[in-house]
């Protein structure tokens, strides 16, 4: 029996309007500059195809933002948001996360994964909050930097989500697109971060960040990228290489 090679690709082929016969090589020898215009493209692009891209963990304060967001650490935000609607309504502020007790907590907790560590973040959070902040959530990257179990990712999803501060927050999508897309090398997340500061405006940061998230869950998937039928495939070094 004749075995039929397996393709990756399913469904009708879109031909892409932007489409040019740019090669992987005119990629490498790109300028500082062009790289920059080359994000400026991509930023338009991803912008006009995901006019609804947000954030998309469920949240009514900076506080909720800062729990969901330790929650959401290898968990979907689907089963996050699940969980938070009830955990929400119970703890409804840093001093009932301070003195909430471990163990009723980690079962509270138990759907996302990791809940021992992410309940000795979420309570610690809730003390020092309480201690040092008179239990609100902090502005700045270096006061959130302070609170137990947040990092630059963290805090740059409440920056930019809970108080309109612009970061650029670099998950496991960010992370991945930005190398495919040749606007970083760096495998180490604040450097890609670094890496992005200089290309993208400012204004744009949070948000770019969510429109690379959306396409990197609807197209430019981990395993299987969908290059052909990708808006960006004339932008993008790795298109039909991945
Ligand atoms: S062309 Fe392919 S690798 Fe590049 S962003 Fe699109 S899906 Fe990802």
């Amino acid at each position: 029996m004749t075995l039929k090679k397996a393709t990756t690709h399913t469904g009708p082929r879109k031909k892409n309007p932007h489409s040019t016969s740019r090669t992987a090589a005119s990629f490498s020898k790109e300028t500082l500059r062009q790289k920059g215009a080359r994000a400026k493209q991509i930023d338009k692009r991803l912008a006009a195809a995901y006019p609804d891209a947000r954030c998309t963990l469920n949240f009514k304060n900076p506080l909720e933002l800062l729990v969901a967001t330790i929650l959401a650490a290898q968990c979907t935000d689907e089963r996050v948001n699940r969980l938070t609607r009830k955990l929400f309504r119970k703890y409804r502020s840093a001093k009932a996360y301070a003195q909430a007790e471990a163990d009723i907590f980690e079962k509270d907790i138990t759907s996302a994964g990791f809940f021992r560590n992410k309940t000795k973040s979420i309570l610690a959070c809730g003390r020092v909050l309480l201690e040092r902040y008179s239990g609100k959530v902090p502005k700045t990257m270096e006061e959130l930097l302070s609170l137990p179990g947040v990092g630059r990712k963290t805090a740059n999803v409440i920056l930019g989500n809970a108080f309109g501060i612009p970061g650029i927050v670099v998950d496991t999508h960010l992370g991945r697109l930005s190398r495919r897309l040749g606007l970083s090398n760096q495998r180490d997340p604040d450097k890609v971060e670094q890496d992005l500061m200089p290309l993208i405006p400012q204004n744009r940061w949070t948000i770019f960040s969510h429109l690379l998230v959306f396409h990197g869950r609807r197209i430019c998937l981990a395993r299987k990228p969908d290059c052909p039928n990708c808006l960006l495939n004339d932008l993008c070094p790795s298109a039909f290489g991945v």
